[in-house]
């Protein structure tokens, strides 16, 4: 069956004049196309995640195509059965992803390490003295990474400076090769590893997710699934038959995939649950808030 609608990932490191206006007629497009999902606008470029009808979709490429600003971006379209987002919501910020540098903050456009495709990468990924750094958050990676990646153990992309600098022996001396879900952070933070005084840093062009589109490496090394920030939570990467789940069901430690957040509403948690789990232990995230649940019901109905 043909999928009627798409899923769009991109971004876009230029000079946006005035974020401001240009954010607004953004809505005004968006808008105009039915789109959902989350834009981030700021005076060093765009980053955004869309759905759509395909049409539509087809039609906001063209448009951002055309626009000499916009104009080069290597687009990620999933093809998918409806919008995976509730709403539209376009922000404009001081940056389209933080490292929180301050004063040493640089644009992309003037330091980023080199790229390498898709199968550049594989072949790098099996060199000699290589690291494999994953620049993503710790929920992340948890369901889905490469083979053999150092998995920073960090809730947010502001904290990595910190932990690259207090793993500083992990990575001196090697060549790092850096990755991320589209390739946006890594933009960011290859430069700040060579800000760092480290020599040889590279990063994945487009990210897990181009990798995991390329015809000829078809996600090869790649284990579990990859994080997405819309309704799928994560999608495919690795299509060989080396393919495996890593990620398991909080209740019972079998490979899962299929998230659930955690019914103590105040918790609210998002977590790995099999189906099986969910009908018997009831869907929560721990002991804890399965009996804090109950007891405040048992509180409102008297029993
Ligand atoms: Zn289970
Ligand atoms: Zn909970």
């Amino acid at each position: 069956m043909s999928a009627p609608y798409e899923v769009l990932l991109y971004y876009k490191y230029v000079r946006l004049p005035d974020p401001e206006v240009y954010a607004r007629e953004h809505q005004r497009l968006c808008a105009r196309l039915g789109l959902k999902g989350r834009i981030l606008i700021a005076q060093e470029g765009i980053n955004g995640t869309l759905s759509g009808t395909v049409e539509n979709c087809k039609e906001y490429r063209a448009i951002l195509d055309a626009d000499p600003l916009t104009k080069e971006i290597a687009w990620k379209v999933d093809p998918e059965q409806g919008h995976v987002f509730p709403k539209l919501s376009i922000k404009v910020r001081e940056e389209v992803v933080s490292l929180d540098l301050g004063e040493e903050d640089f644009h992309p456009a003037d330091l980023t390490a080199t790229h390498l495709k898709p199968a550049q990468w594989r072949e790098a990924m099996k060199e000699e003295n290589v690291v494999i750094l994953d620049a993503r958050n710790d929920y992340e990676w948890e369901i889905g990474r490469f083979e053999g990646a150092i998995l920073p153990d960090v809730p947010s992309f502001r904290d990595l400076p910190k932990w690259v600098r207090d793993h500083r022996e992990e990575l001196e001396g090697k060549k790092i090769l850096t990755y991320c879900t589209g390739g946006i952070r890594c933009e960011k933070f290859s430069g700040f590893l060579l800000n760092e005084g480290f020599k040889e840093v590279y990063q994945l062009d487009g990210g897990i997710v181009t990798y995991g589109k390329d015809e000829e490496v078809k996600g090869e090394a790649y284990e579990g699934e990859c994080y997405v920030f819309d309704e799928r939570l994560s999608v495919p990467v690795n299509r060989t038959e080396g393919a495996k789940l890593i990620s398991t069901c909080r209740g019972c430690g079998c490979l899962s995939i299929r998230y659930r957040n955690c019914g103590w509403m105040p918790c609210n948690a998002q977590f790995l649950l099999c189906e099986n789990c969910e009908n018997t232990l009831g869907r929560y995230c721990s002991k804890l808030c399965k009996e804090v649940n109950l007891m405040s019901r048992a509180a409102v109905t008297g029993f």
